[in-house]
């Protein structure tokens, strides 16, 4: 495919934004556009609304796996393309139409010439929740074509277009959701001796929590907690029976992930007792941290050296999340950020990545599965 298909693509992908496991379209656009490719090495199959498509090498010595994430997120698009999302309230606000559109891209040179090695490209539904690595990992399909090595990417708005950037060892943290429900009694504004506030329980805990990170999580390791939402009651002169705060945890290590959620069950038996109310704890979707294998990283990066013509950055950790992890604690490989230059972040509703970058990216990634 050339530059010019391939951001059609990119822009036909982003107008169909579709939520975790709700992928169909994507699905089947994804499905019209490889039944376009060559088909005499390729097997295709779905898993759930994912893709799965195997390459049969031409003198294979192993099986090299590319993982694509394929779904969008509830937000509604500020960006003013033409290409504009066509779903309402939904958006491809983290690149993944530009994942896809890579992993098309590398597939539709390979159909074309046959690579030595085998090769499977992953289209994995729902990275953004509730999580499709780990089922999709688990499947019969993925285990019987089951790689012995695998990559992704992820774009970075904060690169150049092009830039390369990744880390042996850990490159995104652990991540955790946060859903916490206070259960108290409502009553009178007037008469608070006979209620019992769940705004004020549930302010106390955001303040309680603020000591986790600064006191419980050792300072030579790394924490976050945060809150984005907290909402209550129903109206100004009524006490709330019921509130809600719903937040995020990352870390650096599993220890400290482990380390966070006690203290913060240990706080809400806490509350149970001090405000004498009921709380319901759910962590939502988890994520395994990415932690990118030695060994392949190593080479990773002495290929792209060796190649000289792209730039190259040994990057630090981030506290992003990516489900890639889950694979990547099963099969060595590694995940790498890929500059897009766009002046608004990763989520945001005015991402705009350059289309530049998806040619840079099937170029080098080709190389390398050569
Ligand atoms: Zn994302
Ligand atoms: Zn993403």
């Amino acid at each position: 495919m050339d530059e010019q298909q391939l951001f059609e693509l990119r822009r036909a992908l982003h107008q169909i934004p579709e939520l975790g496991f709700q992928e169909k379209k994507t699905q089947e656009r994804l499905l019209t556009e490889i039944s376009k490719l060559p088909q005499t090495h390729l097997e295709v199959q779905t898993w759930e609304t994912g893709v799965l498509v195997r390459v049969q090498g031409s003198n294979p010595t192993e099986t090299i796996g590319y993982r694509a994430d394929i779904d969008g997120l509830p937000i509604k698009e500020e960006t003013g393309f033409p290409f504009t999302s066509q779903h309402d309230g939904k958006m491809h606000a983290c690149g993944h139409d530009f994942h896809m559109t890579i992993a098309i891209g590398v597939l539709s040179f390979f159909a074309s010439q046959q690579p030595e090695n085998n090769l499977v490209f992953v289209f994995q539904p729902a990275e953004e929740g509730p999580g499709g690595a780990k089922p999709m990992l688990e499947s019969e399909l993925f285990q019987a074509w089951r790689p012995d090595k695998m990559i992704a990417l992820h774009i970075a708005p904060e690169y150049e277009v092009g830039t390369i950037a990744t880390r042996p060892g850990l490159l995104f943290a652990n991540t955790s959701e946060l859903f916490i429900d206070f259960y108290g009694k409502g009553g009178h504004a007037a008469t608070p001796h006979q209620a019992n506030d769940m705004v004020v329980a549930a302010s106390h805990f955001v303040t309680q929590l603020q000591t986790i990170v600064s006191r419980n999580v050792s300072p030579l390791d790394s924490a976050v907690v945060t809150i984005g939402t907290i909402s209550g009651g129903t109206k100004q002169n009524i006490i709330a029976e019921h509130a809600r705060v719903e937040g995020t945890i990352r870390t650096l290590s599993q220890t400290s992930m482990q380390q966070v959620k006690e203290r913060i069950e240990s706080l809400l038996s806490g509350m149970e007792v001090s405000f004498s109310c009921e709380t319901k704890l759910d962590y939502g979707a988890n994520y395994l941290q990415v932690y990118n294998h030695e060994e392949e990283t190593n080479a990773f990066l002495q290929y792209l050296e060796d190649r000289g013509d792209v730039d190259v950055v040994v990057c630090r950790e981030a506290m992003t999340g990516e489900d890639f992890g889950y694979f990547l604690d099963e099969i060595p490989g590694l995940m790498f950020w890929l500059g897009v230059h766009s002046e608004y972040g990763l989520h945001s509703s005015k991402l705009d990545p350059q289309e530049e970058a998806i040619s840079q990216a099937v170029k080098v990634l080709t190389g390398y599965l050569s």
